[in-house]
């Protein structure tokens, strides 16, 4: 039996699966006009509106963007678009001299094709949502030519890494035998921890400028309470996430002894990019009392102050810790592998059933990367939707453990504060539709954080 109709149908279904989630939640963005009352506080009406407003402009792009890729992929399968690019490839191949037959270099060309055909269809996506979404909400910090160098270069990286991995796996799917699933799980395995270690070093870099964050108040108050926890911290960045976006955050990283912080400069409240100004004095003691005397930048007269102060951004850290503590990257990392396993598990049973493939074009000879591309996308498609599910589970338990954890090393309302100004900044709308957000949420919604570290201090009095 020919499944290629079957696939494409259930590839609809889960289409419609998705669109019918994302509809529930525009329904909230229209309905919810007014300010939940536990909120009306903290947050003013008018940044409510502003975040009801930016919520249902991304909500009516991820909508068209969402619809225009299923048809693109629906059209280039029904048209056997599949195996023209490869009789392309092999054409390309044969023009330059190199031999067709050789599967790994014919399907590097098949996928450089593919990625660029795919590159050139996102392009005007990309760029509306940039230069417009973004714009029109007062996020996007980038300039034209800041977006196209950053995309060659995110491109150029991309297919840097992608392409001789994919080109390993291709090697040992063809050569590895019967348990050829745990070779390649292994060297997925290497070289994603390999990753791991040279990402931050190496290639983060290239996109943007990481600064140590310079001495005073608050690397010192960072300094105190990792040691206070045993927390091996090497080193403390600031990237200058302001150049591209004006949203918010802060992560850490790293193995072992050896561990980094890095702060996005728009967390914190009174950072200057050194780039822009030579001293760096002026910038380290100020709390709330500080808020209008900011201006003197001249960078943009209605640039509004965002970010958190000292005590905000070392509870943030206070939770950050708290992942560290609770191990929640390792859980996660031994969750994806065994999930990677399990998948090229699975794939080895159905990679030589020829039935998969016939009716996407390739009735004489299967390439891996069909074969690999068919099983993973389409087939394994049911069970990645309930992967996402019970990983975004996993990681709101993990949410509320690094709150619990920060409220007990008596960061309670720093956190709280912050949380709101992080919300405030981002325009992050406070309502969600609860199956939406079961789907796609990795973090509770700002409500039920407050709410839980409330339950915390009521436990430890
Ligand atoms: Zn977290």
């Amino acid at each position: 039996m020919d499944v290629f109709l079957p696939v494409l149908f259930f590839s609809w279904i889960m289409y419609f699966w998705e669109t019918y989630l994302s509809k529930r939640q525009h329904k909230m963005y229209e309905a919810v006009q007014a300010l939940p009352k536990e909120l009306t506080s903290v947050i003013d009406s008018k940044t409510f509106e502003k975040s009801r407003v930016y919520a249902i402009d991304k909500s009516n792009y991820e909508f068209w963007n969402g619809l225009f890729g299923q048809v693109i992929m629906t059209t280039v399968l029904w048209f056997g678009g599949l195996p023209f690019v490869w009789d392309l490839s092999g054409a390309i191949l044969d023009k330059v001299g190199l031999d067709e037959n050789n599967e790994i270099v014919h399907s590097l060309v098949f996928a450089l094709l593919g990625n660029i055909f795919s590159l050139i269809i996102d392009l005007p996506w990309k760029f509306y949502y940039t230069f417009v979404v973004e714009e029109k909400h007062g996020f996007n910090k980038m300039t034209v030519g800041f977006f196209f160098k950053d995309l060659i270069k995110k491109t150029l990286v991309y297919e840097a890494i992608n392409l001789p991995i994919m080109s390993l796996i291709i090697y040992i799917v063809k050569s590895g035998g019967d348990y050829f699933f745990i070779y390649a799980w292994l060297m997925v395995f290497i070289i994603s921890m390999i990753l791991l270690h040279i990402y931050p070093e190496y290639i983060a870099p290239l996109f943007d400028k990481y600064t140590p964050l310079p001495e005073g108040d608050l690397k010192k108050k960072i300094e105190e309470l990792a040691d206070s926890l045993d927390y091996p911290l090497k080193k403390l960045y600031v990237v200058e996430g302001s150049k591209r976006s004006s949203h918010s955050n802060a992560y850490m990283y790293g193995f072992h002894k050896n561990k980094r912080i890095v702060l996005f400069d728009t967390l914190l409240e009174d950072y200057t990019p050194v780039t822009r100004t030579e001293s760096m004095k002026d910038t380290s003691d100020t709390d709330e009392t500080g808020k209008d005397s900011k201006t003197e930048d001249g960078h943009d007269k209605e640039k509004k102050k965002i970010g958190c102060n000292t005590e905000e951004v070392v509870a943030v850290l206070g939770h950050e810790l708290g992942h560290w503590y609770y191990s929640h990257m390792v859980k996660n990392l031994v969750i994806i592998q065994l999930n990677i396993f399990l998948m090229f598990f699975v794939f080895g049973k159905l990679m030589n059933l020829r039935q998969l493939y016939v009716g996407f074009g390739f009735s004489d000879f299967q390439p891996i990367l069909i074969r690999l591309y068919v099983v993973f996308s389409f087939i394994f498609s049911p069970f990645n939707e309930i992967m996402s599910f019970v990983m975004n589970v996993l990681s709101r338990r993990f949410e509320f453990q690094a709150d619990e954890f920060a409220v007990n090393l008596g960061k309670r309302e720093q956190l709280k504060t912050a949380l709101l100004k992080l919300f405030k900044d981002n325009l992050a709308f406070p309502v969600a539709d609860w199956l939406y957000s079961t789907r796609h949420f990795s973090h509770p919604p700002l409500l039920e954080r407050l709410r839980g570290m409330d339950d915390v201090k009521q436990k430890s009095e």
